[in-house]
C-alpha cells in the first residue's frame, strides 16, 4: 500500500550521510519501495537536555507491504545500527525514524500509535511533508498539510514579539487576519503587490519599490483559481509559501498573507458558482481574453476584493502582464483607490521575461524560451530602423522571428497601448505595444515590449 510515511531526523555525528543511508537501508527492506523524500531542513532541537546541536529533518513517502507493526521494528532496527539507544526521551540521537501514517490505519497500542501523536504539531515534520504532499488531509485536524503548518506558524508568530525573526514578514494565512492587523497598525502609506506566489525577482523588484514608496508594505499570495481556464495549468502551478515569506521579507515587505478561495469570498459559502464576477470590461477582450475565456473578469474579481481588504493607498504590477495592467486600472478607476504603478518587466540575462512558469520549462525549452523576446525586439527593430507602423506588418515581422524556434505562437500582435482594442488595428500606429503568447512544450509564456520606448530596467 501507498500513504506510508516516515519522518527522519538526526543532530549528532554525519546528519546528512546518516539520513541518506537510511533512506537507502528503509529501500531495501523487503516489500518496502521508496516513493519520494523530501529535502533535509535543518530545525533547533525542542525539549530533552538542553544545548543539543540542531536537527537535520526530512521525511519519506514508501510503498509497503509489510504491516504496520513489521515496518515499524524494521525502522527501530534501522535505528539501532545507527547506533541510537531509545533511553533519554528526547536526547540527542544519530537517527530517529517514526512511522507518521500507515494509510488510513490508526492504531493505539502502546507499541504503535497511528496517525503518530505528535505529528500535526511539529513543524519539522510539517515543514518536509508540506514540500511533498501540501494537500494531503491531516487526520486529527482534517486540514491539509499545507493549512495546518500555516496555522502552527501563525501561532508561533503571535506567540513572539514581532520582528523576532530578523527580516521575517507577519504571516497570516487568512486575509481576515491581515486585515486586523493592517487596521492596528493604520499606516500613513500601504503599498501591496498582489502576486501568486513562486516568486522571483520579477516579484521582488515590484515590492522593493513599494518599500521605497510606503510606509508599509503588504504583499498577498494566492494562486486564484477563477483567472485559470486550465484546471491543469492550475494544479500544475509551483508554490512554495515558505520561501515566498522569506524572500518578500528580506525585500522589505512587513505583511505576508494568503488564504482560500472560501476565506476570500466568505459570502459565496466555498461555492465558485456562487461568487459574483466583477467583469474585466473592454480592457479583458482580444489576445489574452481571447485566448484565455474568463481569465480577466477571474482577475477582476480577485483584484477588486483583494483591494477591499488591504484598502492599499498604492498597487503595484507589472508591465509584463500588459493587458492586465489595463484591466486593474480599470478596477481601480471604479473603485476610486489605489493608484496604480506600473514596474518594468525583470528579464533573464538571455531577455527571457521571469515568471514563475518557467520553472516549469524543461531544459531544451528555456533554451528556446528568450526566443519571444528576440521576436518582439525584431519588431521592435522594424519599427525604429525601417519606420514600419502597420500592424500587420510588425505581426507578420514577429512570426517570422519565432518560425523554426520550437515555440508554439498563439498570437504574436501589436496593439495602442493607450487606446486597447480587442482585435488588430487595421491603421498604422503611432504609439505602439507588442504582445506575444507561446507555447513552450505544456508551458504558456507571454511577454511584450513598447516599440517607440525604450524598456527602463527593472
Ligand atoms: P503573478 O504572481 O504572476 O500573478 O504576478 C504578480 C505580479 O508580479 C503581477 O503584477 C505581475 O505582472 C508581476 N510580475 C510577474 N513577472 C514579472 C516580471 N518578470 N517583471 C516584473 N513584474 C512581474
Amino acid at each position: 500500500m501507498g500513504g506510508v510515511w516516515v519522518a527522519l531526523g538526526a543532530n549528532l555525528g554525519e546528519r546528512e550521510r546518516t539520513l541518506n543511508a537510511a533512506v537507502r537501508e528503509i529501500g531495501a527492506l523487503p516489500g518496502v519501495r521508496v516513493l519520494r523524500r523530501s529535502s533535509w531542513i535543518e530545525t533547533e532541537a525542542l525539549g530533552g537536555p538542553p544545548g543539543q546541536p540542531p536537527y537535520l529533518n526530512g521525511v519519506v513517502e514508501l510503498e509497503c507491504s509489510l504491516s504496520a507493526a513489521e515496518l515499524l521494528a524494521a525502522l527501530h532496527a534501522i535505528e539501532a545500527r545507527h547506533g541510537r539507544v531509545r533511553e533519554v526521551r528526547n536526547a540527542a540521537r544519530t537517527l530517529d525514524l517514526d512511522l507518521l501514517l500507515f494509510g488510513a490505519q490508526r492504531s493505539s497500542t502502546a507499541e504503535l500509535e497511528l496517525p503518530h501523536p505528535r505529528m500535526e504539531e511539529r513543524e519539522f515534520v510539517l515543514a518536509p511533508l508540506a514540500e511533498l504532499a501540501p494537500d494531503l488531509l491531516l487526520p486529527v485536524s482534517g486540514l491539509t498539510v499545507r493549512r495546518r503548518l500555516e496555522a502552527l506558524r501563525r501561532a508561533c508568530n503571535e506567540a513572539l514579539p514581532r520582528h523576532a525573526a530578523a527580516d521575517m514578514p507577519q504571516v497570516f494565512a487568512t486575509p481576515a487576519g491581515a486585515r486586523e492587523w493592517l487596521a492596528a497598525r493604520r499606516p500613513s502609506s500601504l503599498g501591496f503587490v498582489p502576486t501568486m506566489g513562486a516568486l522571483h525577482e520579477g516579484h521582488l523588484s515590484l515590492v522593493r519599490r513599494a518599500r521605497s514608496e510606503n510606509e508599509l508594505v503588504c504583499v498577498s499570495v494566492f494562486v486564484n483559481p477563477l483567472q485559470f481556464n486550465d484546471a491543469k495549468d492550475f494544479e500544475r502551478y509551483p508554490r512554495d509559501f515558505e520561501g515566498d515569506a522569506r524572500a518578500v521579507g528580506e525585500a522589505g515587505c512587513e505583511l505576508v498573507f494568503s488564504g482560500t478561495l472560501a476565506d476570500f469570498f466568505p459570502e459565496s459559502g466555498g461555492a465558485r458558482e456562487s461568487i459574483v464576477a466583477a467583469p474585466a470590461g473592454p480592457a479583458g477582450l482580444g489576445l489574452e481574453g481571447a485566448f484565455r475565456p474568463g481569465h480577466f473578469d477571474g482577475v477582476a474579481t480577485i483584484v477588486e476584493r483583494l483591494f477591499e481588504i488591504v484598502r492599499p493607498n498604492r498597487a503595484y504590477f507589472g508591465a509584463k502582464d500588459f493587458q492586465q495592467t489595463l484591466v486593474v486600472r480599470d478596477v481601480a478607476r471604479r473603485l476610486g483607490y489605489p493608484q496604480i504603478v506600473v514596474c518594468p518587466t525583470s528579464r533573464e540575462a538571455s531577455g527571457l521575461a521571469r515568471s514563475s512558469r518557467n520553472a516549469l520549462l524543461s531544459p531544451e525549452n528555456l533554451e528556446r524560451a528568450p526566443r519571444i523576446y528576440a521576436a518582439l525586439c525584431s519588431a521592435r527593430a522594424a519599427w525604429r530602423e525601417r519606420g514600419v507602423r502597420a500592424p500587420r506588418e510588425l505581426r507578420a515581422v514577429m512570426l517570422r522571428a519565432l518560425d523554426g524556434s520550437g515555440l508554439e505562437p498563439e498570437y504574436a500582435q501589436v496593439r495602442d497601448p493607450e487606446r486597447w482594442t480587442a482585435d488588430e488595428p487595421s491603421f498604422e500606429l503611432e504609439r505602439a505595444v507588442a504582445l506575444i503568447a507561446a507555447r513552450a512544450g505544456a508551458v504558456r509564456l507571454i511577454d511584450n515590449l513598447r516599440l517607440d520606448l525604450d524598456e527602463s530596467p527593472a
